[in-house]
């Protein structure tokens, strides 16, 4: 059987910068190989074996043959190959070689364009690429040639009237500057640099074609990275935009369409995922639903798993009419709202019991309920933890909005991660949340109330009275 290989564009590090093709080819494939400069966020939603050809496992870097060899071997197991490139896939990091390869070798390949980061990285800072004012055309080139020690047609370049934009062109500056204004050049030419354009730890300089180099020397900034030269990098002075999270990156539990992640994005930080555990069904004893009683639903998907129970039985949503349902919160009451049930009551203190109540929730969370004559815990899943990839010392911020999430994350974790973990600040949506996170030893905690809203709020109030700084590493 004949596979196929996908060489797909990531994008320029923002992981909502990717195309709706892309994320769906991440979604089918079988196996991805991806580089270095990609955003790890991304291989999150997916169940596809992860290779990454970027990284120098053993000191030896995948060559490039060792990946064209990799991915012939791979489509002609029949497997759905995703290639994940940074940016587009043909604009320079080799797209146009793996496909020749594939080519020649009768692989069915198709290319699934990207946002390019010669484009969209000097968006990411208020550069626009051409104005009319300024530049009616752009020049994209690397600063790094192939070994056969031939020059860029320099006086060509210098001469351009448009944004000339050089990739991997950091080890070269001052080489670039110097064929520059060698070749007429203006050396009051603005020049902009650009790190990790769009990821979180992005950081950007701007001067002239003479101080660039030193003023990049002082400010400690390196590849990967794009150099901008032209009059339209000025305006980055004006068109910058500076939201209240610019440099924050924050770790939240992952959760398909996260409103966490949504709102927390918007306000410009980058938020990246820790894995939540798996979810194993239980199977639990289905209480007498012809004996009215109290269902205290301590999260939505033990309700799912109730009511999945319930119609395995035989019976329906129906059969709970004469029940009072209690939702332990108000999110709780809130998604039970969404599945149809207007909870007629929010919370319940467990010590003052009159009527006898069934608690459904996750097992561990139910494991501080007691039982006892009118309490009945019922578990109807459990999570087990699964292993955490992240490296957290790229992160300053955790948000916990359950304390479910803090005890699946700190259970899932190794000794050096839990370290890892413990140096950041956690942010707990609620008092219980926040208690969770002390009794498992995270020291700086900061609760919040259990909404985004207050979440937003306490992230910007802390930027600005500078407790929390963009640090880059
Ligand atoms: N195909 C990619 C470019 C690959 S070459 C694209 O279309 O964006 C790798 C070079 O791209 C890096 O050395 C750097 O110059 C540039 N680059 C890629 N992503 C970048 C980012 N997020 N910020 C700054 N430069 C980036």
């Amino acid at each position: 059987m004949s596979g196929f290989v996908s060489l797909v564009g990531a994008g320029p590090g923002n992981p909502e910068l990717l195309t709706l093709l892309a994320k769906r080819r991440l979604v089918e494939a079988d196996v991805i190989l991806y580089d270095r400069l990609v955003n790890p966020a991304l291989l999150m939603e997916t169940t596809a074996e992860t290779i990454d050809v970027g990284k120098l496992p053993h000191h030896h870097k995948y060559s490039q043959y060792k990946i064209n060899d990799l991915l012939v071997t791979l489509a002609n197991q029949g497997k759905r190959v995703v290639r994940l490139k940074a940016g587009d896939p043909y604009v320079f990091g080799r797209g146009g070689e793996e496909s020749q390869f594939l080519k020649a070798n009768h692989v069915d390949y198709e290319v699934v364009p990207g946002i390019t980061s010669a484009i969209a990285g000097l968006g990411a800072v208020g550069i626009p690429i051409t104005h009319r004012d300024f530049a009616s055309s752009f020049h994209v080139i690397t600063g790094h040639r192939k070994k056969t020690g031939e020059e860029l047609d320099w006086p060509n370049i210098a001469h351009q009237e448009g944004t000339l934009v050089f990739l991997m062109g950091m080890e070269q500056l001052e080489n670039i500057v110097d064929n520059l204004i060698k070749n007429g050049k203006d050396q009051q030419t603005p020049v902009a640099v650009i790190q990790w354009a769009t990821h979180w730890n992005q950081r950007s300089v701007l001067s002239d074609l003479t101080h660039i180099a030193e003023v990049v020397t002082k400010e400690q900034i390196g590849s990967p990275a794009l150099i901008v030269v032209g009059k339209v990098a000025e305006l980055m002075k004006t068109l910058q935009p500076k939201p209240a999270l610019f440099g924050q990156h924050i770790l939240v539990p992952y959760k398909l369409q996260s409103r966490l992640f949504s709102q927390l994005q918007d306000a410009g930080a980058s938020v990246g995922f820790f894995q939540r555990g798996a979810s194993r069904q239980l199977d639990f004893q289905l209480p007498d639903l012809t004996k009215p009683a109290s269902l205290l639903v301590y999260d939505i998907s033990a309700y799912q798993s109730f009511q999945e129970k319930i119609i395995a039985e035989g019976a329906d949503q129906r059969h709970l009419a004469g029940w009072k349902i209690i939702a332990k919160n108000k999110v709780i009451a809130q998604h039970l709202k969404l599945a149809g049930i207007m909870a007629d009551q929010v919370g319940e203190n467990l010590s003052h019991l009159k009527s006898t109540t069934y608690v459904i929730g996750e097992r561990h969370q139910l494991a501080e309920v007691t039982v006892s004559e009118l309490l009945h815990p019922l578990a109807t899943y459990e999570r087990v933890p699964v292993e955490q990839t992240i490296d957290f010392a790229d992160y300053q911020t955790i948000v916990f909005p359950s304390s479910l999430s803090v005890t699946e994350l700190i259970s899932s974790l190794n000794q050096d991660q839990l370290m890892g973990v413990k140096g950041l600040r956690c942010l707990a949506m609620g008092t219980q949340v926040a208690e969770r996170c002390q009794a498992l030893g995270l020291g700086n905690v900061i609760r919040t109330e259990p909404s985004y809203q207050s979440v937003l709020q306490t992230l910007k109030e802390a930027k600005r009275v500078g407790k929390i700084s963009n640090s880059h590493r």
